[in-house]
């Protein structure tokens, strides 16, 4: 007998993860011990577009994960199951065969794992196996805000972003409150001969289709290392330090002594800084965040604990307030998500959007669908490379393919220019930032994507574009992040960078990819959207 905690791959880690608390508490109740399981399932990575990096991150911090819970004396089991919707069945054989009637979990809200789940559920009862699934994802949990005037789910970030700091502030401590760290194992379980050999198992190296070569696994585990001390460190070197409690042990080399938030941390000019690319301005969060290596409560806890808040402001102009308003994006994505299921499933949010024929049309997961005719492969693939010609969209893409992660406002930039420039489906980019992102994120990656696109929720209109240039002087005013990314350009000083005609004359051959500065294709686009299938508000 004992309680099964699953882990899933965003929930990696284990201070102030709920369903590992849950199970340690109840196994601690019954006097039996705890396992934790996590299954690999490579066709859900595939669904899901997950690149080699994402994976190779996953197991990274599992190997962490497992001499942690070694210490508790609870065991980690990994196990591949293939076919993915034989998921619940061999689960829960697993879980049965170790005489075990609980299972823990935390919820994922992606619509095939909410099915998996609903099955779990289904197949689990007449076996007698309890299975408690959990929110541990936000701060405030998908289903829990509505907009008064609809009663549905918000579609608009500013009102739920009001209602949400509304509701956490009247109850802060429910909504930050942090779990139990799991508690070891007894004595007199742990010795369980019969339980652990069936329930330990090596973390595999690498999984078979997801296989980084050797020189980008070693940029990335030293780029983004691995484990919750690590990811802790991330956070305090952006929000700088003071004296901290123990839990942060001895991991804390920009300690500032007692006197608190310095200056020169990030988070302090974050409200001015956030969109420069061409420094480090932003915490760099997202990658352990999307994988839930760190726990978004702790990330709040800490920064009001660091500015002594005693509630969060909605509409505050400090850096940290503005940092705090940011982060609220997660939550609000995370709801979309949840709330409506068809952004999981490579729709549109705006159904009237559903019709639009792109240059360049690749329906995720169909491998039969037909590309457009017209299909700009070619500019697809500059766009992919960072061969456009546009020194910041060049230089935003090369920095994903080199570094698994950009800033925001690049982000922003590379999706429009290839949705409203270059006029390719949405989806395409949503996916090729999957395979490269290590903070890759469904719920994050839609809403940024369907945001840039026009087609998501609280878009921005589709006749407003970007234009890459101007905006490359407000993201990398130096002329830096370019200079960094693009070496062709480096002979130019100052912010040269982003103005086609001096990057023209100086480049020459990446000069000559430059096209000149048009105006943005406003009416092409707007034909687009304003297609037959479309009733337009515009
Ligand atoms: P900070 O500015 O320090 O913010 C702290 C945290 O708040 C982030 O780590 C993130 O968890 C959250 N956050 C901040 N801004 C946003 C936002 N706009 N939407 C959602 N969460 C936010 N984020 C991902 O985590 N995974 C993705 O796959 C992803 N894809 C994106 C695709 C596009 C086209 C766009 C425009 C944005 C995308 N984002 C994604 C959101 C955002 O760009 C990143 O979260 C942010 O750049 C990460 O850097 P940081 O941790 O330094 O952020």
């Amino acid at each position: 007998n004992c309680v099964v905690y699953w882990m899933r791959m965003t929930d990696l880690r284990l201070s102030d993860n709920r369903a590992l608390s849950k199970a340690s508490e109840k196994a601690k109740e019954d006097g039996v011990p705890v396992a934790a399981l996590f299954v690999i399932s490579p066709q859900d990575f595939i669904a899901h577009d997950r690149g080699a990096r994402k994976i190779d991150f996953t197991l990274r911090n599992l190997r962490v994960i497992k001499e942690q819970l070694a210490n508790l004396h609870i065991p980690l089991h990994t196990v591949t199951i293939m076919p993915r919707k034989k998921i619940p069945e061999k689960v829960l054989a697993l879980v049965g065969s170790l005489g075990c009637k609980r299972m823990y979990a935390n919820i994922e809200y992606e619509v095939d794992e909410l099915r998996r789940d609903i099955k779990l559920c289904e197949v689990a009862a007449p076996l007698g196996i309890q299975v408690n699934l959990t929110h541990n994802r936000s701060v405030i949990e998908p289903g829990v805000l509505f907009a008064p005037s609809s009663g549905k789910a918000y579609a608009v970030y500013t009102p739920y972003r009001r209602l949400w700091v509304k509701t956490a502030n009247e109850d802060l401590s429910h909504y930050l409150d942090e779990v139990a760290y799991p508690s070891a194992n007894d004595a007199s379980v742990r010795g369980s001969k019969l339980f652990v050999p069936l329930f330990d198992s090596e973390i595999p190296n690498f999984v078979e289709g997801f296989v980084l070569d050797e020189e980008d696994s070693k940029k990335m585990t030293q780029t983004w290392p691995e484990g919750e001390d690590k990811a802790r460190e991330v956070l305090l070197r952006f929000l700088g330090t003071k004296a901290r409690s123990t839990q942060l042990g001895a991991v804390d080399p920009l300690a500032s002594g007692a006197q608190g938030v310095t200056k020169h941390n990030r988070v302090v000019k974050y409200d001015e800084d956030r969109d420069r690319a061409d420094k480090d301005t932003t915490s760099r969060l997202s990658p352990y965040l999307s994988s839930g290596v760190l726990s978004i409560r702790e990330v709040f806890r800490t920064t009001m604990d660091m500015f002594n808040l005693k509630k969060i402001d909605a509409d505050g102009k400090t850096g940290a307030s503005k940092w705090i308003q940011e982060i609220i994006w997660r939550d609000f994505y995370t709801d979309i998500l949840a709330s409506f299921p068809r952004v999981s499933m490579g729709r549109p949010f705006l159904e009237k959007f559903a019709g639009i024929v792109w240059e360049n049309h690749q329906a995720p997961h169909d491998p039969n669908a037909a590309g457009n005719p017209d299909s700009d492969a070619e500019g697809l693939m500059r766009w992919k490379l960072g061969k456009t010609g546009v020194p910041i969209v060049d230089a935003a893409m090369r920095c994903i393919n080199g570094m698994g992660w950009v800033h925001n406002r690049p982000r922003m930039i590379v999706a429009m220019y290839l949705t409203k420039h270059l006029m390719i489906d949405w989806r395409v980019g949503e996916r090729y930032f999957m395979e490269k992102l290590i903070d890759g994120d469904l719920a994050s990656n839609n809403g940024g994507w369907q945001w840039s696109a026009s087609t998501g929720v609280d878009p921005c209109p589709y006749f407003r574009i970007f234009n890459p240039y101007n905006q490359s002087e407000k993201t990398d005013p130096s002329g830096d992040f370019i200079r960094h990314w693009v070496p062709e350009l480096k002979q130019i000083r100052g912010p040269a960078t982003s103005s086609p005609r001096d990057t023209h004359a100086m480049c020459g051959e990446f000069g000559s990819v430059i096209r000149p500065s048009k105006p943005p294709k406003a009416p092409g686009i707007a034909s687009k959207f304003s297609s037959s299938s479309m009733h337009s508000e515009y």
